[in-house]
């Protein structure tokens, strides 16, 4: 990989370059055209010939490559992703050290120093996202890094990439012991089965780590639990370890019945004491209006986008609304649990959307915790939109 491109950015962009960010997006290049193959080594300057950094062309709904360096004598070779992944493992230590988490991300992107892929750990096991085509040309780089600095029972890996930016469904394994899946693993003393060879999602979002650990430890004793596009779940475990009296987990997809018994199955909770549906979630609402059922806490985790039979719904112009449903058949002194993934904005717009909400339906609140991701999901000041999680926990006083 020593084809080297120089790309030139727009001025008005330099300074930004200069300080540290370090995604190519599409609108900062002067000469996109120059870009050919993905994976090749970029040299990027601004229009007055200023050495701004180093990387690599790799095609990703955020952009057209990622700056790895911003020395000009820094080679792009085996020893940069050494570096890079053995700093990643050294910010984790804690996490390998303690029995009662064994599911962490060890790389996170750019928040470790080189955007377009990220590394999972599962109780030994390595998971490897690759972002774009670009970044796959690196493969062996990371490979080779992982052999030399880490012990093993496999390395899997999801290649995130095609023309649509889809899940391309293959064989995910690439060395070491098969596993026999699910593996179980921990996370503060809670099992979950997790999936590596069985499409893009694994069974938990691990982000959500210190959301759930705050819902089990401060919000759930003795209290009735509604869990939103619940997925596998994970929140409703949680809340019933925490002591919930009742939960109830409502997802769209028919896989979220058999993976959320699963779920309470391998943690010794009766599923049968707790509520699971299929069914889209603004049916519920609607069903739960009409036969005025009201929750003491009700957590909403949607994806970004999503469209079902009657409903097509997207973070940015919706969520305000979905806020409001939550309001309705939430019990006053209640507590209502607004997370989003959503890059597109940042917390403080995401917390004028709950006070929108809020005044529309005459009522009032009070914000009582606000999550961001967790330590392992590694971030840099220089690239806001990398922390991309926002979690309100909100009371509802009336409404
Ligand atoms: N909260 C989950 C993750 C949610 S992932 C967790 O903590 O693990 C998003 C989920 O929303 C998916 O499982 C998807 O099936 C579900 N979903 C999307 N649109 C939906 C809708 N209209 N009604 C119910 N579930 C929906």
């Amino acid at each position: 990989m020593s084809i080297e491109t120089t790309i030139t950015v727009k001025s008005k962009f330099s300074n930004k370059f200069a300080g540290g960010y370090p995604l190519l997006f599409k609108d900062a290049i002067l000469n996109p055209n120059d870009l050919q193959e993905e994976g090749t080594l970029i040299k990027v300057v601004d229009d007055t010939g200023r050495f701004l950094g180093k990387g690599y062309y790799g095609e990703q709904n955020k952009g057209s490559g990622w700056i790895l360096t911003r020395k000009e004598d820094e080679a792009i070779d085996q020893g940069l992703f050494d570096r890079k992944i053995q700093a990643a493992l050294d910010f984790r230590k804690a996490f390998f050290n303690d029995p009662n988490t064994t599911a962490f991300r060890v790389f996170n992107g750019e928040g470790d120093g080189i955007g377009g892929f990220t590394i999972d750990y599962f109780d030994g096991y390595y998971l490897i996202n690759w972002y774009s085509e670009g970044i796959y040309k690196f493969k062996d780089y990371v490979l080779e890094s992982l052999k030399q600095f880490v012990e093993y029972k496999a390395i899997y890996q999801k290649k995130r990439f095609d023309q649509k930016g889809q899940y391309i469904d293959e064989d995910d394994f690439v060395t070491g012991e098969r596993g026999e899946f699910p593996i179980l693993v921990k996370e503060n003393g809670v099992n979950f089965a997790v999936y590596l060879n069985d499409g893009a999602m694994v069974g938990v979002f691990l982000d959500q780590r210190d959301v759930r650990e705050a819902i089990h430890d401060q919000y759930s004793e003795g209290k009735t639990v509604l869990n939103t596009f619940s997925y596998t779940g994970a929140f409703s475990v949680f809340a019933a370890l925490g002591g919930a009296s009742k939960t109830t987990s409502i997802d769209l997809a028919k896989r979220s019945l058999s993976k959320t018994i699963e779920q309470f199955s391998i943690n010794e909770i009766d599923y049968e004491a707790h509520d699971i549906r299929v069914m889209d979630v603004f049916n519920y609402f609607k069903y739960a209006k009409r036969n005025n059922l009201k929750f003491d806490m009700v957590i909403l985790d949607p994806p970004s986008f999503a469209r079902s039979k009657k409903h097509r719904f997207s973070v940015a112009k919706d969520y305000k609304d979905l806020i409001k449903e939550a309001i309705s058949i939430t019990e006053d002194q209640g507590t209502i649990v607004a997370s989003t993934n959503y890059a597109g904005f940042d917390m403080s717009k995401f917390k004028q959307f709950i006070e929108q909400a809020f005044k529309e339906m005459n009522g009032s609140y009070k914000l009582m915790d606000e999550y961001s991701l967790p330590k392992d999901f590694k971030t840099i000041k220089a690239f806001p939109e990398g922390d991309y999680l926002k979690v309100a926990i909100i009371k509802k006083i009336k409404g």
